[in-house]
């Protein structure tokens, strides 16, 4: 059922700020691109972190800028080295946006980020919250951010009982940030918000009597909690089955295809298949794809591997099968770039999650022998 947009007014507390602040400076985490004014670190940090928990991007974070330790040093790097650093960190546009906006830094701003919101938005990858978040904390410039973290604080402390999928919501909520953020530490402000969300204030079991907010917490003087934020149920995601073929040449190597930077996963390598049709069986959707793929003929005649995967907006049933060619040599009809790579040298290549995994099943494969699976 669709709940009614709450219209009533809400007043700005003028001592969340101070109160907030004064707890974030005594529990704040001890973060590494909380130890640097560096913008370009800073930069850096945030787009990991986006749709990211902080555990798994600090070893990203420090391994990315051990790579790449200038954004100079970012934008003369090639794709393949941007994404093979970002490999297992998920979505890879992050990275590819990441380079591409380092060039442009470095070709337009002389290697300095923007420090303006008109011009750093710009960049490929910086949206509202992005932005606000480096203009905030490198640049000292009030931006109020607003992720999940701030709306579910703020949903609390006001009160809000609308849908927070709502862009209604989110826009609300984005006024009264910009309503409370701090003059003096508009970056501080912003952190603590979302630290407040990350270790308190989170979705379920807030630890409101550990909160500094809690005197003027709408949610937690009314036992309402439990029921702010509300958020409508989610749309079904769909499930595609996938099925890819593992081709073996002469000299033991496997071939692989180059996903191109227009699609999802774009830069990332994979084995080639693709998305079962409903009338088909599997084997079948191998031969289909790699006819389409790379103008062969295949036998598909045994079953690798089944695993499962999920991205933001759907999940994946992954069957990898085993494949001889029984006509024509494979070529990049799709506008691939095709490869035949052994298993040792593989690493070198970015791949998404499913085949990292296929891969690291294939290497466990006694002497990651496969030479009787070679194409005739
Ligand atoms: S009192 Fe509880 S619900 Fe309110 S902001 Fe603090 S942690 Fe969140």
């Amino acid at each position: 059922m669709k709940r009614p947009i709450q219209t009533k007014k809400i007043r700005v507390s003028h001592t969340f700020s101070k109160q907030l602040l004064d707890w974030y400076y005594t529990n704040k985490r001890d973060l590494p691109w909380r130890k640097t004014d560096s913008p370009y670190k800073i930069w850096v940090s945030e787009i990991m972190l986006q749709q990211t928990r902080v555990d798994t991007v600090i070893p990203y974070y420090f391994r990315f800028l051990e790579a790449f330790p200038t954004v100079y040093d970012l934008a003369d790097a090639e794709q393949q080295q941007v994404l093979k650093q970002w490999e297992g960190l998920g979505y890879y546009s992050r990275g590819r946006n990441l380079h591409q906006a380092a060039k442009m830094v470095v070709e337009e701003f002389e290697g300095n980020i923007p420090s303006d919101y008109d011009t750093i938005t710009q960049l490929k990858g910086i949206g509202p919250y992005t932005a606000a978040a480096v203009l905030s904390i490198a640049f000292q410039k009030k931006h109020a951010v607003v992720d999940g973290n701030v709306i579910r604080v703020l949903a609390r402390y006001y009160g809000i009982e609308d849908d927070i999928r709502s862009g209604k919501t989110k826009s609300r909520v984005q006024s009264l940030a910009d309503d409370l953020i701090s003059d003096e530490n508009p970056g501080d402000f912003n952190q603590a918000v979302m630290e407040l969300g990350a270790t308190v204030c989170t979705p379920r079991n807030p630890l409101c009597d550990q909160c500094p907010l809690s005197n003027d917490c709408v949610a937690y003087q009314t036992v309402r909690t439990d029921t702010i934020p509300y958020k409508s149920p989610a749309k079904k995601v769909p499930h595609h089955q996938i099925a890819v073929g593992l081709i073996v040449n002469q000299n033991n190597e496997l071939l692989i295809a180059l996903r191109p930077n227009d699609v999802m996963l774009g830069g990332l390598w994979e084995f080639p298949g693709g998305k079962k049709e409903s009338d088909e069986s599997l084997p079948e959707t191998v031969s289909r794809e790699l006819n389409e793929e790379l103008g062969v003929e295949v036998s598909v005649f045994g079953k690798f591997k089944k695993l499962k995967h999920a991205y933001s907006h759907f999940k994946i049933t992954l069957h990898a099968f085993w494949c001889t060619v029984t006509n024509g040599a494979p070529k990049p009809i799709s506008g691939k770039e095709l490869r035949w790579v052994s298993l040792s040298e593989i690493d070198q290549y970015p791949f998404p999650k499913a085949n990292k995994t296929l891969i690291e099943e294939l290497k466990q494969m006694e002497n990651s022998d496969l030479t009787r699976f070679i194409s005739s």
